[in-house]
């Protein structure tokens, strides 16, 4: 899969490649590998020439990062997000800068919106005419619409025991929608086997360009600082894609020289299901499956994370820190963005409990600045209501004089 691009008249030809960031393998991105042989995850990475500081492409913003024609893309709109301001809450921890990137301004209410747009380029451009996920949440959501949008048909395997009101969110977009009884780890593997033998594009949680798309969550948080990066970001993490995914982001703009650093990074885990962080403590460089605890942050309770060695390499190798918030904190942190405007679902909220975190421990310094990704709206998980104390009140029109005092 080559691109072609003009500089001064002279035309370069770049090669896109998939790379195993674990063992260095490479892969044309011209077939649909989804993972290295060693079992990692694989990266988008370019031949020859990178990402040059010049280049734009068309009419999407970032398209010049990807290796697909202006054609390929069926765009709903995703990206562009608000990165919010919250000064209050800056002033009462100490920092110079408490940004939030909100997510939920994506079509479907989620960052998935980016990976999947970017995974229906990919599968376009590669002659597919069915994708699919498996997911329950918001990624099923993400390609049933993308898929609608595209004129693909889609598959969705969400797990056996998911609630009918879960699923209506999704069969709204008219997916072949199939809830799968058995072990929920093996529906990964086996869809992607399945989907090869039967021409679907699984765009599973971390498939490569599903972790490509995240990218643009970092050029956009750097570009609307005017290419000074936060000192910290923080992300709420399950598979673990979409923080490999802002992490290459940051690098491709240090590489093109449009950014002089990269910031550090946190990944925020809920402390009920944090394999990650477990490996973290532990000094090991492997993740272990994590017991199947429940937490409210549902969107990222997966005990055994398929990106999960690798978000330890790269913490480790960048400095960054893992840290996670207990139930309390998560419901405090989800009350403390909505009344800062922000409606986030609990697991987008955790980044900030981990802030706090972080300030109280010294991780993150008084004056710093630092960038907390909401991935994903409120509304979709409306059962944390329960878990805040709302209050309204009753009256008739007679007695209402007396209430707006
Ligand atoms: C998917 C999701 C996450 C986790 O992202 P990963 O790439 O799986 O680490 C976090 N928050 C929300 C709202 C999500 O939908
Ligand atoms: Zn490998």
């Amino acid at each position: 899969m080559t691109l072609s691009f003009g500089q001064n008249g002279v035309f370069f030809m770049k090669k896109a490649l998939l790379r195993c960031k674990t063992c260095g393998a490479e892969y044309g991105a011209d077939r649909a590998p989804f993972r290295c042989a060693c079992g990692e995850p694989l990266d988008l990475a370019w031949n020859g020439f990178g990402i040059e500081a010049n280049e734009r492409c068309q009419s999407r913003r970032y398209a010049a990062f990807y290796p697909f024609a202006a054609g390929e893309w069926r765009s709903l709109g995703e990206g562009g997000t608000p990165l919010v301001k919250l000064e209050t809450l800056a002033k009462e921890l100490g920092l110079a800068e408490v940004a939030v990137k909100n997510e939920s301004a994506n079509p479907t209410w989620s960052f998935k919106d980016r990976g999947t747009a970017s995974c229906i380029a990919h599968a376009r451009a590669l002659g597919y005419t069915k994708v699919g996920t498996v997911s329950s949440g918001n990624m099923a959501a993400s390609v049933a619409a993308y898929a609608a949008a595209a004129d693909m048909e889609a598959f969705v395997l969400v797990k056996g025991n998911v609630a009918d009101e879960k699923l209506a969110p999704i069969a709204i977009y008219g997916p072949h929608l199939l809830r799968v009884a058995g072990p929920y780890y093996e529906l990964y593997g086996e869809s992607l086997r399945l989907g090869a033998e039967r021409g679907i594009y699984f765009m599973n949680s971390d498939v490569p360009f599903r972790v490509a798309g995240s990218r643009t969550i970092a050029y956009e948080i750097a570009e609307e600082r005017g290419f000074r990066v936060p000192d910290w970001v923080i992300v709420p993490t399950s598979a673990g894609g979409n923080l490999r995914g802002i992490v290459n982001g940051f690098e491709d703009l240090r590489r093109a020289g449009l950014t002089e650093k990269l910031p550090r990074f946190i990944c925020a885990q809920a402390a009920n299901i944090s394999p990650i962080a477990a490996a973290f403590a532990a000094g090991a460089a492997r993740i272990r499956r994590f017991p199947d605890n429940e937490t409210i942050a549902h969107a990222i309770d997966n005990p055994f994370p398929p990106s999960g060695n690798r978000v330890l390499a790269e913490l480790r190798r960048l400095g960054g820190a893992v840290l996670t918030a207990s139930e309390g904190e998560i419901v405090r942190a989800q009350a403390d963005l909505a009344r800062c405007g922000l409606f986030g679902q609990p697991a987008s909220c955790v980044p900030l409990a981990v802030l706090r975190r972080a300030r109280a421990d010294g991780i993150v310094a008084e004056g710093e600045s630092a960038a907390l990704v909401m991935t994903g709206s409120g509304l979709k998980y409306t059962a944390a209501f329960a878990a805040h104390r709302l209050e309204w009140r009753d009256c008739d029109l007679a007695s209402l004089p007396a209430y707006l005092k």
